[in-house]
């Protein structure tokens, strides 16, 4: 299973359809439960012979009988699964995001407390993705294997408000100030101190709390005390 973190790191790498991957993504649309046959066993009319035969689409598919028949039989036993479809939406603060279909199974539907509107969750499954050419949309959906809710420490930053867009403003600023400081040297990790310097003439105050959160994000790390680099 890989992880991605947006669509745009998924592309970045090679991947096939049917991979399974993990990413997480809150639910925007809960849709109808529904039951599909995927499997029917018929009796042909014609021999007696019984023929089982897996069924793709909402279509139901008859078999061909080796008698000859292809018209003519009487349904004995259907098997049916339970899914219901879930619309995510996939990426993170700095990506601009895109929806995913999530067919999620049976056993994960009693789940409220996970399946809800707004909530974000956790899903791995193997992927699908079409590009539809009239639309020229881009539609992946994931076959859901599992499926847990993510839970957030306290400090979510709200990229869409004013004070979210500042954040995200210094954040950019000292990761720049990061990869330019970096570049002279050449174990390409640069002394937190020393940011901080930098982030004050360009006047961002709370450099060491922008630090901190560019590190838990993934962003940058810290390989020895006091010093950061990029990742
Ligand atoms: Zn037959």
């Amino acid at each position: 299973m890989k992880f991605f973190e947006n669509y745009y790191d998924f592309l970045s790498t090679h991947h096939n359809n049917g991979d399974i991957v993990g990413i997480n993504g809150v639910i925007t649309r809960i849709d109808n439960i529904e039951q599909h046959a995927i499997e029917v066993t018929f009796e042909c009319k014609e021999c007696g012979k019984k023929l089982t035969e897996l069924q793709e689409s909402e279509k139901l598919k008859k078999p061909f009988c080796d008698c000859g028949n292809k018209t003519s039989f009487e349904i004995k036993n259907v098997v049916t699964e339970v899914t219901q479809r879930i619309i995510l939406e996939w990426g993170n603060s700095l990506y601009r995001s895109i929806h995913v279909d999530v067919i999620i199974p049976e056993k994960f539907i009693s789940k409220k407390d996970i399946v809800k509107e707004e909530n974000l969750v956790h899903i791995e499954g193997k992927i699908n993705i079409e590009f539809a050419r009239n639309t020229r949309k881009i539609n992946p959906t994931i076959i859901a294997e599992k499926l847990e809710l993510v839970i957030l420490d306290d400090d979510v930053i709200d990229y869409d408000t004013d004070e979210g867009k500042t954040i995200n403003n210094k954040m950019r600023i000292i990761c720049k100030l990061v990869k330019e400081m970096q570049g002279e040297r050449e174990d390409k990790s640069v002394l937190i101190e020393d940011v901080k310097v930098c982030a004050e003439e360009q006047g961002i105050e709370d450099a060491e709390e922008i630090i901190k959160k560019l590190k838990r994000e993934g962003e940058l790390f810290e390989p020895r005390h006091a010093y950061i680099r990029r990742v």
